[in-house]
């Protein structure tokens, strides 16, 4: 039996008809490898932004079963024209949406999660020696509706297709060489990881690192998957290698930077200091599938019996969760709510970190030189994030990515001593 390998492309790879007779090539330079190859694409360049935007020009809150109704249409389209540019170079092919295939996913619109992926007729097609383009993003639930998986979710559709059918490895194909440590097109002088570890990369994925879908390292290293994050328009290049290797670069503290502008903070102001109270704002928003990431509560004033509890959600959850605030506002006896939607978190990632004392300290020194406010903090093994003025985060990205060593001139030396790769 041949290995099965999945490509996936995203946006900008097949952002004209151009572009998408080039991914065409590269999908046939891998069959003829010898292997039977899974292609996955996103919607053509920014396609899903344009219908986001059509959607709320005609409604300011559009039900999220049409949202993925009409959001699902994009991929429909880049399947079916690169199916068409494979059969046009004489490469058998079929495009099959999520329906076709079986993605099965949770009945929630616009973040569900795949549940199940039947294989079977992906199967048959492959038997033919067909190539098999399958849409990302989109899933479906018992009931034959349609889902999607959230922005950027076709790298969780690729991985999850990798590990349904075991296939011998995942390859992410991108605008960008591989994973840097830190997005290239804010600091120019990021440096490209030749591998780094699930938990890494699924923490730097979760801070704001986009080039991967978090989910997508999730499923990976869930299934074992072998992933690599490659670019469409220099094949020859290896890209970056996601394993389940713990020791990477560990002489390094900090493998990698990242910003994430998607969310906001709230701050809601002398709630009542009794037990209970963070129970009932938090399953109210719980019930309503609002992710809060931070959580703060302050230190309680006695004489009067309350403290401030500040979290932070994404941007487009905050009118949900100022109608779930009015409705416990006569239960929790807050005086006010303050909400400040110009934040960044800043987050360093590393495994290194582990037992290495000094690191936050060095991270809150390097903003304070740089004379940046932390509004936040938060920790977990692997990383450290501070919410910081929105307006400060690519100075504190730049700051913190030369005082960690991470400038690419610094990492050549590094590089010398990396396993190579076959
Ligand atoms: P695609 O359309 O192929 O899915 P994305 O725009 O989702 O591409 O992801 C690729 C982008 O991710 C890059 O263009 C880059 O700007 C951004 N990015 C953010 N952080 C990183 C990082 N650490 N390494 C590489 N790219 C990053
Ligand atoms: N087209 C979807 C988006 O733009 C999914 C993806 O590209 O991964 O978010
Ligand atoms: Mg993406």
């Amino acid at each position: 039996m041949k290995d099965i390998i999945v490509q996936k492309f995203g946006g900008t790879s097949v952002a004209d008809t151009d572009k998408i007779k080039n991914v065409a090539k590269a999908v046939i330079r891998e069959r003829a490898l010898g292997n039977d190859v899974i292609v996955v694409v996103s919607a053509m360049g920014h396609t899903t932004d344009y219908l986001v935007k059509m959607a709320k020009e005609i409604s300011e809150t559009p039900s999220s079963r049409e949202m993925d109704m009409l959001l699902s249409t994009g991929e429909g389209v880049s399947i079916a024209l690169l199916a068409m540019a494979l059969q046009a170079q004489g490469c058998p092919a079929v495009s099959m949406n999520a329906m076709q295939v079986g993605i099965m996913t949770e009945k929630v619109h616009s973040k569900a999660r795949i549940v199940d992926i039947k294989t079977d007729k992906i199967r048959q097609h492959l038997d033919k020696g067909e190539v098999v383009v399958v849409a990302g993003f989109q899933g479906v639930t018992e009931d034959f509706e349609i889902t999607t998986l959230g922005r950027g979710g076709s790298d969780t559709s690729a991985v999850a297709l990798a590990g349904a059918l075991k296939a011998k490895r995942c390859d992410i194909y991108t605008d960008v060489e591989g994973v840097y440590t830190t997005d290239p097109r804010v600091v120019p002088t990021a440096s490209r990881l030749e591998e780094i570890s699930y938990e890494e990369m699924l923490e730097l994925a979760r801070v704001g690192a986009n080039v991967l879908h978090p989910r997508a390292v999730e499923t990976a290293k869930q299934y074992n998957v072998p992933l690599r994050v490659r670019s469409t328009f220099k094949l020859e290049n290896l890209g970056t290698l996601i394993l389940g290797v713990e020791d990477m670069e560990l002489h390094k503290p900090v493998t990698g930077v990242a910003s994430d502008l998607s969310q906001l903070r709230v701050v809601v102001c002398d709630v009542k200091d009794n037990p209970g109270t963070a129970a009932v704002l938090f399953n109210g928003l719980a019930e309503q599938n609002i992710s809060v990431d931070m959580i703060i509560q302050s230190y309680a004033r006695k004489a009067l019996n309350t403290n401030d509890i500040a979290f932070t959600i994404d941007k487009g959850d905050l009118d949900k969760t100022l109608d779930i605030l009015e409705k416990v506002k006569a239960e929790l006896e807050f005086s006010n709510v303050f909400v400040d939607d110009k934040i960044a978190k800043i987050s360093i990632v590393g495994a290194g970190m582990i037992d290495r004392p000094g690191i936050a300290a060095t991270m809150f020194k390097t903003l304070a030189d740089l004379g940046i406010n932390i509004k936040m903090i938060s920790t977990s093994e692997i990383k450290i994030s501070c919410i910081v003025a929105e307006d400060e985060a690519k100075q504190a990205v730049i700051g913190l990515h030369k005082i960690f060593h991470l400038d690419c001139d610094e990492i050549a030396e590094v590089k010398g001593d990396l396993p190579d790769l076959d």
